[in-house]
């Protein structure tokens, strides 16, 4: 459960459909989040709402549970509201929490998404000309069933773009745009993002009508996080990260994240010669693979994950006790959502970021951004020697003779 802070309001004081309000009860949830109480009066007034709220705040229900309290006290016809999300994960984990809260209320909900075997593609025809109250769609599936001419909007009451900047960092601007334009003009807007860049102020302004604002901070490293820094060269990496694994039992669940595919494969396919049990996650898998891996690293049947950035943002997954960056997160704000895996439910979590000599000046940014400097540590002796901790230098190459030799054994090449 995450640990919230305390003298938060009791959702009972929301006056909630009661049926909703059991189905809280039922998920365990006893006061609001800071994002939750002040977003839900002012989604109830049906108000337009701008977000700046990470994921973990809570900021899921605080949309879900107006919406839902409107679907299941009003009358109302066809499709009622349309969630816009950036990946295939988060468009699935919103829409069963959607059928947790709606569980006595009955409200459907589907979830539309691209990478599927096309068996899905009849179902999801009928729903969009049918209607369905709530649908939660990435934007590219949804497109390709807008130009098929059958999707029924003009009852769409609701719009909600969720992980709007990580929406636009992945080029969906003009999807987006697209998606609107067979919308309704009259419709609430409810727009979250975890940050507030012009370009997102931009798409405000086009979507959104007079909205109400929040800002909720972005919460820096809970305390019980121990951070580090490894100062590795490239080369050196994927031996540290299996010497950092390797004996540590302590580490049940563990998430390593690396920026490319390749690098995704590589990682796991070393582990996995160790013995670890390690699956991996990035866009050239099968949705219903990364479906299926993603599901059984939850329920810790893989202990080692590897993933790319499509894990970073919005996906929930608990009591991670070691998170590796295998490259430093070219956003600042992106390391404190990965961080932010560990030590959520737990007090205390492990996060290691490994830094090559061209990654130094964005870790400077980092510990700008979270105020604090993360301890850092050279790569052990066995190793061979680090680089030098110069966040102001110009990034360079290591010189070929310096090529990372093992000491121990002779079988220093490793890739
Ligand atoms: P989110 O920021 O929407 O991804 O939510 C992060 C996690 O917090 C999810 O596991 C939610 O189920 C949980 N959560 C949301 N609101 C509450 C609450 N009021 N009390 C306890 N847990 C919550």
């Amino acid at each position: 459960m995450v640990v919230f802070c305390l003298r938060r309001m009791n959702f009972k004081d929301l006056n909630l459909n009661d049926k909703l309000t059991e189905a809280i009860e039922y998920m365990g949830f006893e006061k609001t989040t800071p994002v939750q109480e002040q977003a839900i009066p002012e989604i109830l007034d049906g108000k337009d709402l701008i977000c700046c709220a990470q994921t973990g705040t809570g900021k899921t229900a605080a949309f879900i549970l107006p919406i839902l309290n409107k679907l299941a006290s009003e009358e109302y016809h066809g499709s009622d509201t349309l969630i816009i999300v950036p990946t295939r994960e988060l468009a699935v984990q919103i829409h069963q929490q959607v059928q947790g809260f709606s569980y006595f209320t009955g409200v459907g909900s589907l979830a539309i998404y691209g990478g599927g075997d096309g068996s899905e593609w009849e179902q999801e025809k009928i729903a969009l000309t049918k209607g369905n109250s709530i649908i939660v769609a990435t934007p590219g599936k949804l497109i390709a069933h807008l130009r098929m001419g059958y999707v029924k909007f003009d009852t769409i009451r609701h719009l909600i773009l969720d992980e709007a900047d990580r929406m636009l960092d992945m080029g969906f601007y003009e999807d987006i745009q697209r998606i609107i334009s067979f919308l309704p003009a009259k419709r609430q807007n409810l727009m979250f993002s975890a940050t507030m860049p012009p370009k997102i102020r931009e798409l405000a302004k086009q979507v959104l009508s007079n909205p109400h604002e929040i800002n909720i901070a972005m919460s820096k490293p809970a305390e019980g996080v121990l951070q580090a820094v490894y100062l590795t060269h490239d080369d050196q990496k994927i031996p540290l990260i299996n010497s950092l694994i390797a004996g540590k039992e302590d580490y049940q669940s563990i998430l390593i994240f690396s920026a490319t595919k390749k690098s995704v494969a590589e990682i796991a396919k070393s582990l996995k010669g160790k013995k670890f049990t390690v699956e991996r996650i990035s866009s050239d898998l099968e949705q219903r693979d990364r479906e299926d891996v993603l599901g059984r690293f939850k329920a810790k049947q893989v202990r080692v994950l590897v993933a790319t950035d499509v894990l970073s943002r919005g996906i929930d997954i608990k009591d991670i006790s070691l998170i590796i960056n295998y490259n430093v997160p070219a956003d600042a704000e992106d390391y404190v959502h990965r961080v932010g895996r560990t030590a959520r439910a737990s007090s205390t979590g492990v996060a290691l970021t490994l830094v090559n000599t061209e990654d130094m000046f964005r870790l400077k940014r980092i510990e700008e951004l979270i105020d604090s400097e993360i301890h850092k540590l050279p790569v052990p002796e066995e190793f061979g020697k680090s680089p030098v901790w110069n966040p102001n230098a110009r990034p360079f190459s290591r010189p070929k003779n310096q090529k990372f030799k093992k000491k121990s054994g002779g079988k220093g090449k490793k890739k």
